[in-house]
């Protein structure tokens, strides 16, 4: 298949761990931010075939592991109401708040239902006058374009019944957050393939150059994880910190300016929380005042709602790669995927989640 099976070329892979393994001379860390990544990393088990002096830790680019548990309990609330209809993607559903999840709210009567597109729920909204219709707007800069355009498209169709709750969260800020941090460990960043096709990487060498870190766009297949590893290492062997790109089969320095400009019409930035990390600034986006009505926030009763994060779940330091998931005491014993006791062991990208089921433990 073409753009995917010559990315698993076995010898092709081997011929780039041979070049990481001349190029290596002392230990370095590199994370990936993308949880997609952690997921392919461990599923080819590219992890065991690198050199020991090279360690991988996992990025907190995992949409499900990072929306704050506040926002999965107002999910919840507003998931109980009668005549409200609650739409998300089939993952959120897991996620345990600080009481059940949303899967308990469906089988205690409450309609809540999996879609595949944002335009699915304003389609509902659209059949269903007589309900409010909210949809779970969880992700990073890659599902954003999408999430707009449902409310583009409701304001449109003249909808008083659909609204979105919104958690969308920031790769750039991330970053700087986990570079200031005074545990920092991170020296080089493999950044996320789809969040730059949408973004472009425009926004990281003011990065690169403010904290002397390489960072190099990646893609997903073994091949290009290799190759942006490779890139990483090079840089910070000769000391040199560049924003660079190992995915330009689908990524550009500019990136999608439409889909940029219809993010910056609907949406604006906003300090947000970080499940496990706290509030970063800056680092999410919330509805412009001229959305405010499709804004599930301003339109339920929620703003009280103040959620305790739990003191044993230790995915915050997993996502700033100060901790690897076999360090949680909790994990594969107390927390499996059954039974979970944080997002990133429920999640199709979460770094405990791919731990468990490529078996390291
Ligand atoms: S194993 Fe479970 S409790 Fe531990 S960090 Fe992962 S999700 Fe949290």
């Amino acid at each position: 298949m073409k753009h995917l099976s010559e990315y698993r070329d076995a010898d092709l892979v081997r011929g780039v761990l041979g070049e990481i393994k001349r190029t290596v001379t002392c230990p370095w860390v590199i994370m990936e931010i993308c949880g997609g990544q952690t997921h392919a990393i461990m599923r080819y088990g590219l992890d065991q075939l690198l050199p020991q002096d090279l360690e991988l830790v996992h990025g907190p680019g995992c949409p499900v592991c990072v929306t704050s548990l506040e926002l999965i309990d107002k999910a919840l609330a507003i998931a109980s109401q009668p005549g409200v209809i609650f739409t998300s993607y089939g993952d959120m559903l897991r996620v345990p708040s600080s009481g059940n999840d949303l899967f308990s709210i469906r089988a205690s009567g409450g309609d809540v239902r999996v879609v595949y597109t944002p335009l699915d729920a304003v389609k509902l909204a659209y059949q269903n006058p007589e309900k409010q219709v909210v949809f779970f707007a969880i992700g990073f800069e890659t599902t954003a374009p999408a999430n707009c355009m449902s409310v583009l498209q409701a304001k449109t169709m003249g909808l008083e019944n659909y609204s979105v709750l919104v958690s969308h969260v920031r790769v750039p800020p991330a970053m700087k957050a986990i570079l200031s941090s005074p545990h920092n460990r991170v020296q080089g960043f493999l950044a996320a393939g789809h969040v730059c096709a949408v973004m472009g990487y425009w926004e990281y060498p003011p990065i690169v150059e403010q904290y002397k870190v390489p960072v190099v766009v990646t893609g997903f297949e073994p091949l290009d994880i290799l190759q942006g590893i490779l890139l990483t290492l090079r840089q910070l062997e000769q000391g040199r910190a560049e924003a660079e790109n190992a995915y330009s089969r689908v990524v550009t320095f500019e990136g999608n300016r439409k889909a940029q400009a219809i993010i910056d019409q609907v949406f604006t930035d906003c300090d947000r929380k970080w499940r496990g990390i706290g509030i970063i600034p800056a680092s999410g986006w919330c509805m412009r005042d001229e959305y405010a009505k499709f804004d599930a926030e301003k339109r339920f009763p929620v703003s009280h709602i103040n959620s305790e994060e739990s003191t044993i779940c230790i995915a915050g330091q997993i996502l700033q790669g100060l901790k690897k998931p076999i360090e949680c005491p909790a994990f594969s014993g107390r927390c499996t995927p059954e039974n979970p006791l944080g997002a990133t062991m429920v999640s199709s990208e979460g770094a405990c989640a791919a731990y468990y089921q490529y078996s390291r433990r």
